[in-house]
């Protein structure tokens, strides 16, 4: 049998979990973004819409109770703006 490489998926959009760094479909995620102001941790964006680079987590609760810590946690800001 012949098949050869028809993997015909739909594009999902896959983002990985900044906790577990597993690959998840974006749907499946929940993008988080920096509050304004240094320390102020990371903000649900539920609609995507806000700017800011996108961390995003994914449904394992283990991955929410690490999160908290992880967004609260202050990091040192670094110059420049990346995506
Ligand atoms: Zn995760």
């Amino acid at each position: 049998m012949t098949r050869g490489k028809s993997h015909d998926r739909p594009a999902t959009p896959v983002r990985m979990c900044v906790i577990c760094r597993g690959r998840f479909a974006k749907s499946d995620l929940t993008r988080h973004v920096p509050a304004a102001g240094v320390g102020a941790g990371l903000l649900p964006d539920p609609r995507a819409a806000m700017p800011g680079r996108g961390h995003y987590l994914c449904a394992n609760p283990e991955c929410a109770e690490k999160f908290l810590k992880y967004s609260g946690r202050p990091r040192r800001r670094r110059g420049g703006q990346g995506e």
